[in-house]
């Protein structure tokens, strides 16, 4: 679908933009003894950043790249779907006039979920209940008659070392919850993380035959939710698989009252060779010092239960939807700015990795990437730069606030755009309010109608106006 601009605004817009800095400097050189200086010069972007604001608010074009992106399913790497959103997202760019579309090829991980898994627990006394189940990323399958074993149940890899020789031929629950005291939800995810990837190794290290792990979401429901796990080369690998919250509090408390429980697990994923895939790259080409970037990102892949639409369609429609305001505005930067849908960022990072080597970067310096991979929810702030950098971007704070975001503050980055790092790139990073995140994220639950059209458009608005200012001026 073709998302028009219009035609002729943009010349109006110099215009506007043209006399709010000469009334600025006139200002500006009657206050202050000696002429102007730069901050009131730079406030003068405020009047954009709301006509930017009002322009994305009222079109609503982050929405509808989502829609089309989500259109083709989920986007599990080396999947067909993928290769038809890397199409499909080129072809978004092509219409919206970008300049040099193109696809930059990144080597995949493909691993294929096969048919619903299936997990039942088996107790003489509660009976025969089904579990909501999914195999984690990566994982072998079960044998074909499934896997049946007592299980052990433990809330961190400490206490499955302690338990010894009770761990050998069962399957191991990690039942470890989110720590819910943390307002920041991102700072209860590590934890959940390293029990969900490392729980194969753990469970096989212990003598286990299976690792079934609490699903990491702050939503207590009947949602699994799958993520990437790997093995250990030097041990055996045994089968892995996420259980909802509910389905691990049922478990729990079945085994409290029966240890001789046991649990049923079938799952027929499986690895397959690697596949070649694409980055999909389109671009503003600067005026001035093309080869001067800032980029913009997120992830065109996604995990097979759901769409992908917080996670993470939402980032590629705001990076997107930032370039299209940029050139409906008909705003000119004097350097590149560029957006960049990774691919592969669920499965291993290989489109991130692969980009930054690419030798199209030889040529290329890219003063600041900054990534929205944290779901499509209203802004809070962007995080950029470190303590010794971040004192470059902080004069830009006010144009954020006068899009709706609250601040701009040292932290951010992403997958996709850290292995820039070792070039000099400054990272950056949206950050929405994580409350709701976690309660879709890799789960079925993340689809289209998740996604608030006027908060994902806030925050393609922030990432157009700092890319904007960005561009003009330099660090
Ligand atoms: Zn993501």
């Amino acid at each position: 679908m073709m998302i028009p601009g219009i035609p002729g605004e943009g010349e109006a817009m110099n215009k506007i933009l043209n006399k709010g800095l000469g009334v600025a400097a006139i200002l500006c050189c009657l206050q202050i003894p000696g002429g102007c200086s730069a901050p009131e010069q730079r406030s003068s972007y405020e009047p954009l950043a709301r006509t930017i604001l009002a322009r994305g608010l009222t079109e609503q074009g982050a929405y509808r790249v989502l829609e089309q992106i989500t259109s083709v399913g989920p986007r599990l790497a080396g999947s067909p779907q993928a290769a038809a959103a890397v199409d499909l997202a080129a072809g978004i760019m092509r219409d919206l006039g970008f300049d040099d579309v193109h696809l930059e090829p990144a080597q995949v991980e493909h691993w294929l979920r096969g048919e619903p898994e299936q997990a039942r627990l088996v107790s003489t006394k509660a009976g025969t209940i089904p579990l909501d189940v999914c195999a984690l990323g990566g994982s072998i399958g079960t044998p074909a008659d499934g896997v049946s074993a007592e299980i052990l149940e433990v809330k961190s890899f400490d206490e499955l070392r302690r338990a010894g020789e009770k761990a050998r031929g069962r399957v191991i629950f990690f039942n470890r919850a989110w720590d819910q005291s943390k307002l920041e939800t991102f700072a209860g995810y590590g934890p959940m993380v390293q029990q969900r990837d490392l729980c194969a190794i753990e469970a096989a290290r212990a003598g286990g035959v299976a690792a079934v792990a609490r699903s990491a979401t702050t939503s207590l429901d009947d949602y699994p939710h799958t993520g990437l796990m790997h093995y250990d080369p030097a041990l055996p690998p045994v089968p892995a698989a996420a259980l909802s919250t509910k389905s691990a509090d049922r478990l729990s408390e079945t085994l409290a009252e029966d240890p001789s429980t046991r649990l049923y697990l079938w799952m027929n994923c499986r690895g397959e060779a690697p596949v070649t895939s694409y980055n999909v790259v389109g671009e503003i080409r600067g005026g001035e010092l093309p080869s001067e970037i800032i980029l913009l990102g997120g992830h065109l892949d996604s995990w097979d239960l759901g769409a992908g639409a917080h996670d993470d369609g939402a980032g590629c429609s705001q990076a997107v939807e930032a370039l299209r305001l940029i050139r409906a505005m008909g705003l000119k930067p004097k350097r590149t700015i560029r957006a960049v849908l990774f691919m592969d960022e669920e499965f291993g990072g290989a489109g991130g990795r692969d980009y930054a080597r690419s030798d199209r970067r030889k040529s290329e310096k890219h003063l600041v990437a900054i990534e929205s991979d944290r779901g499509g929810f209203r802004p809070l702030g962007i995080g950029i730069g470190n303590q010794s950098t971040f004192p470059k971007f902080q004069k830009w704070e006010p144009l954020l606030q006068a899009v709706g975001l609250f601040w701009l503050r040292p932290g951010g980055g992403g997958v996709d755009i850290a292995p820039l790092a070792a070039q000099g790139t400054v990272m950056g990073g949206l950050v929405p309010d994580s409350q709701r995140y976690f309660d879709f994220h890799h789960s079925a639950r993340d689809v289209l109608s998740a996604v608030n059209p006027r908060e994902l458009e806030i925050g393609a608005v922030a990432m157009a106006v700092l890319a904007y200012v960005l561009a003009k001026e330099g660090i």
